[in-house]
């Protein structure tokens, strides 16, 4: 059987040291293994990474960014192939996996414009023969560690973006899904990416210490859930590195009365059950303004429910795939358990969804719990499955404060025919990506991506114009040619353009 290994300065390395299995989450069955990468295999790739830097700093942006418009032909000529990966390891459904991919191309298509991107800012006379300029010079060596929920996507948000500032990267996905990275890894060969630009290290925890504690790393880009987000914003910090981590979400849509609620009802039924509920920008929460608003939306959702087609995501006639894997399912049929002694009312039970000629899949049905109320479990957790929770509320504030109040904030969105209250919510809500009549409201490659409170720790987004703060250090050079002959005064006040009274 197969071992997914690394790919270190330009070539495939195996390794069958130390393996975890890679299942199929349709059938259940062991597909592959990944191999999980020791410390000094992390060194390797670091090592080379860092030998790769001197010249890859130095070359210029526009050979970079052809390199990615190289690139981005050959993602398109293999897109079929990528789709088809994402799905055989995640379990999502082709289109699903497809949207994804082309998530993050859009980005590698924002990375080609690179050197309009890395301009930096003059001025001229900022003193007697003196210009000045800023100008955005590359990290070093980077890496970036991914989550399991988009394989491709994610990274595709970091390598490009790292490479094309003239960063050296090491990529280390998520051991559940790691066959697309590889693929997505050795086609920047073929597309003519120096040997040690982009390094890819499957791997666990052993992996990812290596690259936060290791002094050559300069910056890590994190994305995966709130504790090991913070887990590695506090250790990647406290050795000196810069650290963006994106954690988890409790995603709320609110249902305003006056709301179109049969497109609100379609929408929270994508936003909610897509990807099976596996997507932090997924909507777990409708917080349902009035009674009548509640009643409509819950009855009409759990008619769409009885509708919904589910099985394996290579079936694109299918709306929905199984969960990544069987310890998930577990976990996100325990919350469906937890709902029901917590006093929620389980509207539409997903459990003991068998879907036949996949009786060993990881199949769950969508859940729909109502009368939902915020002192309980499975409202405050990420349960990260599809399962949605239905709280009823009187006004817009109370729903607002809802979400204000709670621990997540990566996206949110308002169902309503009114500008002025959903001018309110765009206005106030305490939310990073906020959407009005738009369940996913997951920015495009030229806005940046990221969430407030426990949702990111850092002070940067991921890609579009963040990306380039992120993956490059200001330097500003002041630089002065005197005309020939000239003497110049010892000057012992401190230099500025001269006396205030001029
Ligand atoms: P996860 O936190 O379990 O794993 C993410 C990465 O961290 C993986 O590469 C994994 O190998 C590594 N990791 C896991 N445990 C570790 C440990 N103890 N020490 C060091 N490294 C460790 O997340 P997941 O289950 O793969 O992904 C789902 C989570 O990611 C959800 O919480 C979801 O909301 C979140 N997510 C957030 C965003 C966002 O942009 N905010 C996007 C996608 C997913």
């Amino acid at each position: 059987m197969q071992t997914v290994g690394h790919f270190i300065n330009g070539k495939y390395v195996e390794d069958q040291a130390r393996t975890a299995p890679v299942t199929n989450p349709a059938t259940g069955e062991v597909t592959k293994h990944v191999a999980l990468a020791s410390v000094k295999t992390v060194n390797e790739a670091i090592d080379a990474a860092s030998k790769a830097f001197p010249a890859w700093r130095d070359t210029p942006p526009h050979k970079r960014a052809r390199i990615m418009f190289k690139y981005k032909t050959l993602l398109e000529r293999d897109a079929e192939e990528i789709a088809a990966l994402i799905t055989a390891e995640h379990g999502k459904v082709l289109d699903d996996a497809m949207g994804e991919f082309i998530r993050g191309l859009e980005v590698v298509e924002y990375a080609c414009g690179a050197p309009s991107l890395l301009k930096g800012e003059h001025a001229k006379n900022v003193g007697p023969a003196i210009d000045s300029w800023s100008e955005l010079q590359p990290l070093g060596v980077v890496a970036g560690i991914t989550p399991f929920n988009f394989p491709a996507m994610v990274p595709m948000w970091m390598f490009p973006m790292a490479a094309v500032c003239g960063n050296t990267c090491i990529m280390k996905p998520s051991e559940k899904d790691p066959s697309v990275v590889l693929k997505l890894v050795e086609l920047l060969s073929e597309a003519g990416l120096p040997e040690g630009v982009v390094n890819l290290v499957n791997g666990d925890k052993e992996a990812v210490d290596s690259l936060l504690t290791h002094p050559e790393v300069q910056a890590l880009s994190f994305v995966g859930s709130t504790p090991i987000a913070e887990y590695i914003y506090a250790t990647g910090t406290a050795h000196g590195k810069r650290v963006q981590a994106l954690g988890g979400a409790k995603n709320h849509a609110i249902v305003m009365p006056d709301a179109d609620i049969d497109n609100a009802v379609n929408a929270l039924m994508g936003a909610a059950y897509g990807s099976c509920g596996e997507r932090c920008m997924a909507i777990s929460v409708a917080v349902c303004v009035g009674q009548e608003t509640a009643d409509e939306v819950v009855r009409k959702i759990s008619d769409q429910i009885k509708t919904l087609k589910i099985g394996p995501g290579a079936d694109v006639t299918n709306d929905m795939g199984p969960l990544v894997t069987q310890v998930h399912y577990e976990k996100v049929r325990s919350y469906v358990d937890l709902g029901v002694e917590e006093g929620a009312s389980l509207v539409a039970d997903g459990r003991g969804l068998v879907i036949e000629g996949y009786e060993n899949g990881n199949f769950l049905g969508a859940c729909l719990f109502d009368h939902v109320t915020s002192d309980m479990r499975i409202y405050k957790e990420e349960i990260f499955g599809p399962v949605l929770c239905v709280v009823r509320v009187e006004t817009q504030d109370q729903a607002m404060t809802l979400i204000d109040a709670h621990e997540f904030g990566n996206g949110t969105c308002i169902f309503t025919r009114d500008g002025e209250a959903a001018r309110y919510f765009t206005d106030r809500i305490k939310v990073g990506m906020v959407g009005v009549n738009v369940p996913l409201p997951v920015p495009v490659s030229i806005h940046s991506f990221g969430g407030w409170k426990r949702s990111l720790f850092g002070d940067l987004y991921a890609y579009g114009p963040d990306s380039i703060r992120f993956y490059t250090r200001r330097k500003t050079i002041t630089q002065r040619w005197p005309k020939g002959g000239i003497r110049e005064k010892i000057q012992f006040a401190f230099p500025s353009s001269g006396d205030k009274s001029d």
